[in-house]
């Protein structure tokens, strides 16, 4: 059942408990400051989340040398979302010169140093320490465009997929409107996450061995067939462009080792009437009362409306297709004016 949404997500123990929370359901981990407006990830996310009946407490920009920086809320009943924030890490922290930037723009007063290096993995190991066996499911842009073998610029090496390193349960990429309820359902419920679209799981020796690569899947390159050969990345990477169509992608697979990475279709994209009702949720619009300096990405989308998602364009050096698809889809015109 839908709870009421309140003015803000619950940053602290006391305003959960304000709500009449004594416990949390869910606990979503961000790397950014946390503002509640749509064109921030997080505050979209943790709003479906409420809409679906989850308690949700957030942890913005935790200390991530520190479990204990996560057990603000104590024990989530259900499961902890984790992202790097609205880009991915490195970009916040690096220029392409690889030199540190003096400000992140997601920060209060700019503040640098405020998330990791590939905050993704290190929140999702962070999550582990603090709540063992908790369901730990990925999401955001660095997840998304890092789901499968990349070339990370800044470490100037090739990575394996996300769930590789951060040993995270599940990726669930793009666009979450449709995949972000029902994944929190399923596991509240005790259901499998198996076959959930726009999404990618990392099976072991066993789950792999027993898999049916058949005609749905597309195979990509393995790791070791990477390491071995730099085409195999144009490979994958056209590959994973091309299955982006949610109603004529395949299923993907990659191999690493005995462990087989699989990539479930994209999901259909919201339509104008489900966008609207996202948009329609009572967002403050405004960052969290407790920021007392300026967040200076908010400065730059304060009086922004987003009218639409995805973008057919396909430039090389632009990561929206894999995240968002090649749709456009949009909001309807009375939502916008709204
Ligand atoms: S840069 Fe990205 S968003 Fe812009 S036209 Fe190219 S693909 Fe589309």
């Amino acid at each position: 059942m839908a709870l009421i949404q309140p003015e803000f997500i619950p940053l602290s123990r006391r305003e959960a408990e304000q709500l009449g929370w004594s416990e949390i359901d869910v606990l979503l981990v961000t790397g950014d400051a946390y503002v509640d407006h749509p064109s921030f990830g997080i505050a979209i996310v943790g709003r479906l989340l409420i809409d679906a009946g989850f308690r949700v407490g957030l942890i913005a920009q935790p200390d991530w040398k520190n479990p204990e920086a996560l057990k603000e809320f104590g024990r989530p009943l259900v499961a902890c979302g984790v992202t790097s924030g609205n880009l991915d890490s490195m970009l916040d922290l690096y220029t392409v010169g690889r030199r540190l930037r003096h400000q992140d723009v997601y920060s209060e007063n700019g503040e640098p140093g405020k998330r990791p290096p590939h905050a993704t993995v290190v929140y999702a190991q962070l999550v582990r320490q603090a709540f063992p066996q908790l369901p730990v499911i990925l999401g955001g842009l660095e997840a998304s465009l890092r789901r499968i073998v990349h070339y990370d610029y800044w470490q100037d090496k090739l990575r394996p997929g996300i769930l590789v390193d951060s040993k995270a349960d599940l990726v669930l990429y793009g666009m979450g409107e449709k995949t972000v309820p029902e994944t929190y359902r399923r596991i509240a419920d005790g259901k499998s996450l198996a076959g959930q679209r726009g999404s990618a799981r990392l099976l072991g020796k066993k789950e792999a061995e027993a898999f049916a690569i058949d005609d749905s899947c597309i195979e990509l390159p393995s790791w070791e067939e990477h390491l071995k050969n730099p085409d195999a990345l144009m490979t994958s990477t056209v590959t994973l462009e091309r299955e982006m169509n949610p109603w004529s992608g395949k299923r993907l697979v990659q191999r690493y080792g005995d462990r087989l990475l699989v990539i479930e279709p994209p999901p259909e994209p919201p339509t104008p009437a489900e966008m609207d009702r996202v948009y329609a949720f009572p967002f403050s619009n405004r960052p969290h009362p407790s920021y007392q300096g300026r967040i200076p990405a908010y400065e730059t989308i304060r009086d922004s409306i987003q009218a639409i998602r995805g973008c057919p364009g396909g430039c090389a050096f632009c990561g929206l297709v894999a995240h968002q698809g090649r749709q456009i889809i949009s909001r309807s015109a009375h939502s916008i004016l709204n």
